[in-house]
């Protein structure tokens, strides 16, 4: 278990070789509640979590918000290392590279849990072999919410195939370093492209969009007007969304 801040935390678990996923896809987990009957199904409870750790990593890693008073993240926030916690064998989920055709940058637009599958986009090679360029937007509320900044501003400095920018945005505290605007308006007006000095067009770029549904659906609107479509099954397009609830 590792805390990030009293509401956001990452945990490691034991990984079965059978479960097999794709880096930006998300499996289900079940923690047992205390319902009185500890061998009724029901007091198993499933949610979903995109993997963070890389497709081949022999252990998965999760990352999770803790939310007050609800049926499940604060169950999970109790484990501790040697809980029994359970995975289902199947994995989920489209935001995966294998929707676009090859393209110069990819551009993955996130907020709070919603950077976890990028993580493990990030973790296999062929996703620094096949972009110039990445590049990572996670928009938090407080700065104490940028989980994984060493880690994503290590890769940043590292050299390898593809140039890694990583633009944290921290929308209610002023922060050094991170922009303030939320991502849709930081597209709209520009400065998110200035920032890493690059466009966003149907050409060049691929855009991956996790986390807020709400920020999801503005982003796409604003992706829309500069020609982006999402990609479908036989008709890849630049734009692939994952809704976190
Ligand atoms: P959040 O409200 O999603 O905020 C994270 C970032 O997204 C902030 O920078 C925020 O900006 C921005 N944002 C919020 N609404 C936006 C919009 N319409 N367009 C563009 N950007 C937007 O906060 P969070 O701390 O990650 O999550 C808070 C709540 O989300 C939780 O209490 C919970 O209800 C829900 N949640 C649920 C799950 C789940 O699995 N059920 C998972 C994660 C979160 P502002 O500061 O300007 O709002």
């Amino acid at each position: 278990m590792h805390p990030w801040a009293p509401n956001l935390f990452s945990f490691q678990m034991t990984r079965d070789p059978a479960f097999q996923f794709e880096p930006g896809q998300f499996a289900r987990i079940g923690v047992r509640r205390d319902t009185g009957d500890p061998d009724s199904p029901e007091s198993i409870v499933w949610r979903a979590y995109s993997v963070v750790s890389p497709k081949n990593a022999p252990y998965l890693e999760f990352f999770s918000i803790v939310i007050p008073g609800g049926a499940f993240t604060p169950a999970l926030a109790r484990q501790r290392a040697g809980s029994t916690i359970y995975l289902e064998q199947l994995s989920y989920g489209f935001l995966t590279l294998a929707r676009f055709e090859p393209a110069r940058d990819l551009w993955m637009l996130c907020t709070g849990t919603g950077l976890a599958p990028f993580l493990s986009i990030l973790g296999e090679p062929g996703t620094w072999n096949h972009y110039q360029n990445l590049v990572v937007v996670h928009s938090v509320r407080y700065p104490n919410e940028l989980a994984y900044a060493e880690t994503l501003r290590a890769a940043a400095g590292a050299a390898r195939g593809a140039t890694l920018h990583y633009v944290p945005v921290v929308t209610r505290r002023e922060t050094p370093g991170a922009l303030s605007q939320r991502i849709p308006a930081l597209l709209e007006n520009g400065i998110l492209e200035k920032r890493v000095a690059l466009q966003i067009d149907p050409t060049h770029s691929r855009v991956l969009v996790c986390g807020n549904p709400e920020m999801i659906k503005a982003t796409r609107k604003v992706l829309a007007s500069r020609g982006l479509a999402p990609s479908r099954r036989g008709n890849p397009g630049q734009l692939a969304v994952e809704n976190y609830w």
